[in-house]
């Protein structure tokens, strides 16, 4: 493997930079340091620790204009993405430094003496990232490990490690300690794997594909390891009839675009119920050709270019230049581009219809009743999130319920949020993030029996 990793800019196709690739030494050195600087992070006094990371948030807050262009420039996102994912970084610090002060153990009654549970950190942290929002995924595993005591070793993925790596030095202009925070750019295979087998990480924090993400976990049981899985998804918009139509069609293009369609949440199979289907398609229409593709770092921009040739070839892969569906408009020349395409005429089973494409594709598949609804909604591997678009709240409420899903959202396409918590079903993972519990995640819970039991008389 080169052992220079090489970062590419995804609209231009010229090299931005080229960086260390970090050994399975690198990784042995880092767990050292580690490990040292998370025994005396663990003992500060909480209020110390949250001050320093809402130190650590007001500093990202103080880059975020240079954070966000370093995004656009790795990652090809639009501009104002980015600046919303460096918000985000700087929001769950904040978020995660409220919570120091506020993790708190349990008294339980208990015969003959008090019992307490203690939440003690874990030690030493992997938290693994993708490339498809680097910023806000390496934040959600590492704000809330160092809030709750821990060390934290990110490994941003191979295309990506820019952002990542200042957030490292600006880590250390707040104030926070050498070695409790250190990121470690390299290949999945090597400098992933070496965190993953490594016994003096407690924890990984995975998210990516759901075929690596199984290696994790089958080779962390093997050290009874902590791990969090954040995989895959293919995500329903289930339209019914009695909907909002011009604004679920209105909303439907940003839902499965937003980043190239390289969300785990993006909501690329549209279900329409089949008395509307015709119209919410003429609706669909106009809506995806407006969306404006090109120039991420231009302000009017919507959509950027796939982060990779590997991720367009991909993506190209599963969609059929002849296929019937809507098309809109990519740049042509230098650059990883490829227009918003929604195929209809579809079979339910076809691997368009049921595998995660990762880019700016959707199908749309009709529905008869709610029983037909939820049963495609269901018939994937996944089970993520998912959108539900109707004026019935019972409907809403029972949809909802059925839809076997982490994350839904009614009237809306919202997923992510960094006060509620976050994860899959079936293959799209296991464990949560974010939300109120985040901290606590990253804890052992120890209980204490105290006799009060005096001397036998
Ligand atoms: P990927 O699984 O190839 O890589 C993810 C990370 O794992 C990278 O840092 C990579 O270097 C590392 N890795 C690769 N092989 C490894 C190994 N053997 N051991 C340890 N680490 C290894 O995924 P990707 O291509 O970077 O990201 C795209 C995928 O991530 C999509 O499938 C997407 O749905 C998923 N994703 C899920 C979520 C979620 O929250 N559920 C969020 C974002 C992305």
């Amino acid at each position: 493997m080169p052992d220079r990793l090489q970062v590419v800019n995804p609209a231009t196709e010229e090299t931005v930079a080229t960086v260390p690739a970090a050994t399975a030494a690198d990784v042995d050195a880092a767990v050292v340091r580690a490990t040292r600087a998370q025994t005396r992070w663990a003992a500060l006094a909480p209020g110390d620790r949250a001050r320093l990371l809402r130190r650590f948030a007001a500093t990202v807050d103080e880059h975020l204009e240079e954070l966000a262009a370093s995004e656009v420039r790795e990652a090809g996102h639009t501009v104002g993405n980015a600046r919303w994912e460096a918000g985000n970084v700087r929001d769950l610090l904040d978020y995660a430094a409220g919570g120091v002060e506020r993790l708190t153990g349990r008294q339980i009654p208990v015969p003959g003496g008090l019992d307490i549970t203690l939440l003690e950190p874990l030690g030493v942290v992997g938290v693994i990232a993708p490339w498809n929002f680097p910023m806000p995924i390496a934040a959600w595993g590492t704000a809330p490990a160092l809030a709750a005591g821990n060390a934290v070793l990110l490994k941003p993925a191979e295309t990506t490690p820019l952002t990542a790596l200042r957030l490292a030095e600006l880590a250390l202009e707040a104030g926070l300690p050498e070695g409790l925070f250190q990121v470690l750019p390299g290949h999945g295979p090597v400098t992933g794997s070496a965190l993953v087998e490594h016994p003096g990480v407690a924890k990984i924090v995975f998210t990516g594909s759901t075929t690596v993400g199984k290696q994790v976990l089958a080779k962390g049981s093997a050290l009874l390891k902590r791990v969090t899985l954040e995989l895959g998804g293919k995500s329903p918009n289930l339209v019914f009839a009695d909907a909002d139509l011009e604004t679920a069609a209105a909303t439907a293009p940003m839902s499965f675009l937003d980043n190239s369609g390289q969300d785990c949440c993006a909501r690329s199979r549209i279900l329409v119920q089949r008395t509307v289907y015709d119209r919410f398609l003429e609706l669909l229409a106009p809506a995806i050709e407006a969306v404006r593709v090109g120039d991420p770092s231009d302000e009017t921009t919507d959509m950027g270019p796939l982060i990779s040739r590997t991720q367009l070839d991909r993506v190209r892969s599963y969609v059929d230049p002849d296929a019937t569906g809507i098309r809109g408009k990519a740049p042509e020349g230098p650059g990883y581009w490829f227009p918003p395409t929604v195929l209809t005429d579809v079979d339910p089973h076809a691997r368009v219809a049921v595998e995660e494409v990762f880019g700016p594709v959707a199908v749309v598949l009709p529905f008869d009743d709610e029983a037909d609804a939820v049963r495609l909604a269901n018939d994937t591997p996944y089970g993520l999130s998912g959108s539900v678009w109707t004026r019935d709240v019972g409907r809403a409420l029972r949809v909802s319920g059925a839809v076997r899903a982490g994350n839904l959202s009614v009237n809306s396409h919202s997923s992510v949020r960094y006060w509620t918590p976050f994860g899959g079903f079936k293959q799209s993972g296991i464990g949560r993030e974010l939300g109120p519990d985040a901290l606590t995640a990253f804890t052992e819970t120890k209980n204490v029996f105290i006799s009060t039991e005096g001397p036998a008389q």
